[in-house]
């Protein structure tokens, strides 16, 4: 299999079939923790902010022509799905010396580089140094999205458009202690920003599978799509991002990570999902060829 890799930063996998202009990537599902993280919370904790196995199933994606790409480093390290300036003053100990731009999230500890593990959970016993996170953003952030900015390029350049599917999980409720009616969440969540990161068709075409195959879809409820998608989704350049996130009950235990009986058949659905995607790539070139 062709592949490349940088060490502890991503992993791409070549396709392994006639290629295809289709780019997956799965930002949150590294699990190879950095010597140098120095985090205070419980490991166990910590990990539950991993996309566990998401890679593993979107990995049939090159067997279909397609180029899979997928983060080594946990999200909780620093997060690539944020924007670069998503900079939270009070993890520093020293004043941000570049532009910042905070978000909602950053304000609740979980921007680029968290502050809590979950909500009223500190991440660090300590502030973290401008050079710190500098060095996060420079040897695994930048990396990341340099390759899935150099895949999607390319592709786009060769065939004149470009499908991308950024994949995550999602936990099953809102972090509810006791279930509370409303609080499930549905099996998949689509996001492309509120119809501006990809086209309408594609959005529906990947809607369109899933619900053939029982599952239940939400639209950019309760998520959007954040920095990959909207970075890279650009419709009318004839580039499409489109942010998947799959709901964890379907194939794990949502404490221990373990994969539990469901995933066998999510996977092999994933397996129809990705093929279907390749071939509606395919097809839009050979309907854009013969206009
Ligand atoms: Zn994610």
């Amino acid at each position: 299999m062709m592949s490349h890799i940088e060490p502890g930063v991503f992993v791409r996998h070549d396709p392994q079939a006639q290629p295809a202009p289709v780019i997956f990537d799965s930002p949150h599902s590294g699990a190879e923790y950095p010597a140098d993280f120095r985090y205070a919370c419980p490991f166990n904790l910590l990990r539950q902010a991993e996309d566990a196995h998401v890679d593993e199933l979107f990995d049939a994606a090159p067997r279909m022509g397609a180029t899979l790409i997928a983060a080594l480093f946990p999200r909780s390290y620093i997060d690539v799905n944020r924007g670069i300036e998503d900079i939270d003053q009070q993890l520093l100990d020293q004043p941000w010396p570049g532009p910042v731009s905070t978000s909602d999230r950053a304000r609740v500890g979980m921007g680029l580089v968290r502050r809590v593990c979950k909500p009223g959970v500190a991440l660090y016993d300590r502030r973290l140094s401008v050079a710190e996170i500098r060095n996060r953003i420079d040897r695994y952030y930048r990396p990341y999205h340099e390759a899935v900015a150099n895949a999607i390029i390319e592709a786009g350049g060769r065939f004149g458009a470009v499908w991308h599917v950024n994949c995550h999980s999602m936990p099953s409720s809102r972090g509810a202690r006791v279930a509370v009616a409303g609080w499930e969440r549905a099996d998949f969540v689509l996001g492309d920003r509120d119809g501006t990161t990809c086209s309408l068709g594609f959005r529906l075409l990947v809607q369109g599978i899933l619900e053939q195959l029982g599952y239940d879809v939400r639209i950019n409820d309760p998520y959007k799509g954040v920095e990959l998608v909207r970075r890279f989704g650009q419709p009318n350049l004839g580039r499409h991002s489109l942010q998947i996130e799959v709901n964890r009950r379907l194939y794990m235990n949502e404490e221990t990570l373990e994969k539990t009986d469901g995933f066998d058949r999510l996977k092999g659905d994933m397996d129809t999902l990705c093929s279907a995607i390749t071939a509606y790539a395919r097809d839009q070139l050979t309907a854009a060829a013969a206009d």
